[in-house]
């Protein structure tokens, strides 16, 4: 498979006619080739405006047929073989086996929405028959379904090149909506988007799909990615990313003459909290599960365990001692970018110096450049709670251990922290008790509460929430991981007093989409 370096706006392959970036394999800090010159404005538009054209003949696909589109993009990422997988390796420094799951749960996805489309729950049909008779008033008959939003923006995350990327969640889940897609590609892994996009690219001819209905563009966040937000024609956004980009992308939308949904996922520190009896009864088991989870891919994932809640005393001595024989000899990984790399950097520079924060073990000093050495840190409950300093992400394999002095302080912690992603309990049964008075805080803080597991590995499934209160994301009524990632692009639309010729499909009185109708009030077998 050839790098052309070019982008592509609906089926054409352009170069871009702005600045161009190289990727750089944070490994050597060696750039490498080819050039990705940026979209201009005038490119943006281009995609915008064939995405608008796109809209109304793609969602008026019928959901098999997108089905089956989805399938195809699923089997052309894997046709596009282990040259993807070298590709992402060399621009993110990730391991082999790493990125070919990621690949995995990539196509994964992809083929879940098609059974997700294929099973019809998403239309979320409800009837109200009409009721001429009805005193003092008739009913007039009433039918909702969900229709998709209009064209969506994603944003490629740097820390999944292939699952949060071009044909990632955000991707699958709009275009299973009936949504067209614009992608910005992200700056650290612009050959593998560019393998991506060229296997999408040839799903979409595969399946007769209208041309717009996928776009990769290459660029500047200021330029490209505000471009695409502030565009009329697009009308959702779907980001990964800093807190600082995906505000700023929240911004630009809100000011917008017409206002649209982003749905950013941005900063979450994950606390997972060790309850007595449990930390009594297997210390040096929940030490080694602790930095397994902190140094998975060197700490870069969203759900990486950064907070650690628990009980002073000897069975937490304890735990800590294991826990820094553990990390001790973890080896230095390659971070994502120079960007990631100096970010962590700075943020356990910051944990080192602080008066009230006590270093108790390192990772292997890496050998090279935008190695991460892994970090663990201990504070009392009260500096916790003096400093919101001390609340903040720090994207790395870095975690802070807090020591509470008693259980009263544990649901203040709760409630001082920002809203998370996950938040875990490791418990026994006599933990219990103290677990169920913790649940309300822990619901008002999490999207996804986990007992005696990690939170680093989400499952792609329908009951999973990848979402929380903000800063975790700035939508915590939706999920951007799951099969229910697909109502992030739907609105309701309700048909009052149709003929039944003139209804859609999916509301006509003799169900040949065959779904499960909610019909006067009861839900159909
Ligand atoms: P990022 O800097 O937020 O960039 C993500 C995307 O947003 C890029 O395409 C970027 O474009 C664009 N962008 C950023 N700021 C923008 C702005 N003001 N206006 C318009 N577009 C903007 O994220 P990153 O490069 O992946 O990593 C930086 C930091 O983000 C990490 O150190 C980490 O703290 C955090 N992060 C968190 C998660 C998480 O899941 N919690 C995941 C990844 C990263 P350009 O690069 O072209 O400007």
């Amino acid at each position: 498979m050839t790098l052309t370096g070019k982008m592509l706006i609906g089926g054409a392959a352009v170069p871009g006619t702005r600045d161009a970036l190289h990727a750089i394999d944070p490994a050597t800090g060696q750039p490498l080739q080819p050039a990705y010159p940026g979209a201009s404005r005038q490119q943006v538009e281009q995609a915008c405006a064939l995405a608008w054209a796109a809209f109304d003949p793609y969602r008026n696909t019928a959901p098999a047929a997108r089905a089956a589109f989805l399938d195809a993009i699923a089997d052309a990422i894997e046709a596009l073989g282990e040259a993807l997988i070298e590709r992402a390796m060399a621009e993110t420094g990730l391991p082999q086996a790493r990125l070919q799951g990621e690949r995995g749960r990539t196509c994964q996805q992809l083929r879940t929405f098609a059974r997700t489309l294929r099973a019809g729950e998403w239309l979320d049909v409800r009837i109200d028959r009409a009721q001429p008779q009805r005193q003092p008033l008739p009913r007039p008959d009433l039918r909702q379904r969900q229709v998709p939003l209009g064209p969506v923006a994603v944003f490629g995350a740097s820390n999944f090149p292939l699952a949060f990327s071009v044909a990632g969640g955000d991707t699958a889940s709009a275009l299973a909506a009936g949504c067209p897609v614009v992608v910005k590609a992200h700056g650290a892994h612009p050959g593998t988007s560019e393998l991506v996009g060229q296997a999408v690219a040839r799903a979409v001819e595969r399946c007769g799909m209208p041309e717009g209905v996928f776009s990769l563009l290459f660029g500047a966040g200021r330029e490209v990615g505000l471009g695409l937000v502030t565009d009329p024609r697009i009308k959702a956004v779907g980001f990964t990313g800093s807190r600082s980009g995906g505000l700023a992308l929240c911004q630009a939308a809100q000011v917008r003459p017409e206002p649209i949904p982003v749905y950013a996922e941005m900063s979450s520190i994950n606390p997972v909290l060790l309850f007595p009896a449990a930390l009594q009864a297997r210390g040096a088991a929940l030490a080694q599960g602790f930095i397994a989870s902190l140094t998975l891919g060197a700490g870069q994932f969203c759900t990486n365990p950064g907070l650690l809640i628990a009980p002073r005393g000897a069975a937490l001595d304890a735990f800590l001692a294991h826990a820094a024989e553990q990390l001790r000899p973890c080896k230095a990984q390659v971070m994502l970018t120079p960007g990631i790399h100096q970010a962590y950097a700075a943020g356990v520079a910051a944990l080192a110096r602080h008066p009230q924060v006590r270093q108790i073990a390192s990772g292997e000093p890496g050998e090279g450049p935008n190695r991460c050495q892994a970090q663990l840190f201990v504070t009392d409950a009260e500096a916790f709670l003096a400093d919101l300093q001390l609340h903040g992400e720090v994207f790395g394999a870095a975690a802070l251990v807090v020591q509470c002095e008693g259980a009263e302080q544990v649901p203040r912690i709760l409630d001082a922290l920002e809203g998370q992603l996950t938040a875990t309990l490791h418990l026994d049964d006599a933990d219990l008790d103290a677990a169920h008075a913790l649940l309300p805080a822990l619901e008002r803080k999490a999207g996804r509460v986990l007992v005696n597991g990690w939170p680093t590995g989400v499952e792609v499934c329908d009951a999973m929430v990848h979402g929380g209160p903000f800063p975790a994301t700035s939508d915590a009524r939706s999920t951007s991981v799951g099969t229910a990632a697909i109502q992030r692009f739907l609105r309701p639309v309700c048909y009052q007093g149709f003929p039944d010729a003139l209804l859609p499909v999916a509301l006509r009185e003799a169900n040949p989409l065959g779904l499960r109708r909610l019909l006067d009030g009861e839900r159909e077998a």
